[in-house]
């Protein structure tokens, strides 16, 4: 989908992959968005404000959704925050903070663009982030439905032999599966009438994954980035994601004045078929995303 528009814009993304029945959570996610967009004006305060309703949908792999490590009781997510007012800041391997997504936001405050793992854990305490909510039993039964497919012959991380993950096991507690990949962060670019841009994304990493597992959501330039003529988030497997740079290279084509329904397929286009992918984008004049997969998505333009 692509739209030509002038005025404030809002793409928000429930990951490359998932379903398309969860499409409401991210039409609410856009709707918090533009009235945050109508309160201030600030688009970084709107993709955030879209990106916390999305992480505590409990549908979505970020923040309350998130999926579960591979010892089916570590959660470890990733988020980040850019604009173009120069505000940047990332947060990998958190545990334990309902919404990464406002740390993230926090960190660009401090003299640091990430903080990561426990130390992460330790900002969010002290500026009183609240922690994440017990373990839903959605997670739970998407952990199981893993391990039984990590326990057939189809690789559930494509291009990877399922066995590499009990050899290169580093949990403390031993690998348990059955006798025999969930790819869907979330995501919202923001254009502002002020002619800013942001972009904000969460993510509760792929799965399966070792522990310490950090993907391209976090990384700049790789799951998202923010730039004088436009806003990228990414979405799909970041061990593939982060080789291609993707969100820079297609703010590069974007900058370079391709229109964007163009630089977001050519994007996509850049994995084979067995990478789940998915774009979003806001330019000067346009609204879009694209994916090779089912992405509940959803787009809102301010009168
Ligand atoms: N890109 C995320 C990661 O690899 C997952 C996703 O987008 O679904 O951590």
């Amino acid at each position: 989908m692509s739209t030509r528009q002038q005025a404030g814009a809002v793409v928000v993304h429930g990951g490359a992959g998932a379903s398309r029945e969860h499409e409401d959570g991210c039409v609410l996610a856009a709707r918090r968005a533009l009235a945050q967009l109508e309160a201030n004006g600030d688009a970084l305060d709107a993709a955030i404000a879209a990106v916390t309703a999305l992480e505590d949908d409990g549908r979505f792999n970020a923040g309350s959704g998130s999926v579960l490590c591979l010892d089916g009781a570590t959660v470890e997510m990733d988020a980040s925050i850019m604009d173009t007012r120069g505000r940047l800041g990332a947060v990998a391997c958190l545990q334990d903070v309902k919404n990464p997504v406002l740390l993230a936001r926090a960190i660009a405050d401090t003299p640091h663009w990430m903080l990561a793992g426990e130390g992460a854990q330790r900002f969010a305490r002290a500026i009183g982030l609240p922690a994440s909510p017990p373990l839903s039993e959605r997670q739970r039964a998407n952990h199981r439905k893993l391990l039984g497919r990590m326990a057939g012959s189809v690789p559930v991380m494509p291009g990877i032999d399922n066995s590499l993950f009990a050899r290169t096991w580093n949990y403390k507690t031993p690998l348990e599966l059955p006798q025999g990949s969930a790819c869907d962060t979330v995501g919202a670019v923001v254009r502002g009438a002020d002619g800013h841009f942001a972009v904000a994304c969460s993510t509760g990493g792929s799965a399966p994954s070792l522990l310490g597992r950090v993907g391209d959501s976090p990384i700049v330039g790789c799951g998202f980035y923010a730039g004088p003529d436009g806003a990228v988030a990414a979405t799909g497997i970041g061990e593939h994601i982060v080789r291609h740079l993707l969100a820079r290279t297609v703010y590069g084509w974007i900058a370079d004045g391709m229109p964007l329904a163009q630089a977001l397929q050519r994007g996509v286009d850049l994995f084979g078929p067995d990478i789940d992918v998915g774009l979003i984008a806001v330019s000067r004049s346009e609204a879009a995303s694209c994916s090779n997969r089912d992405m509940p998505q959803a787009r809102m333009m301010q009168r």
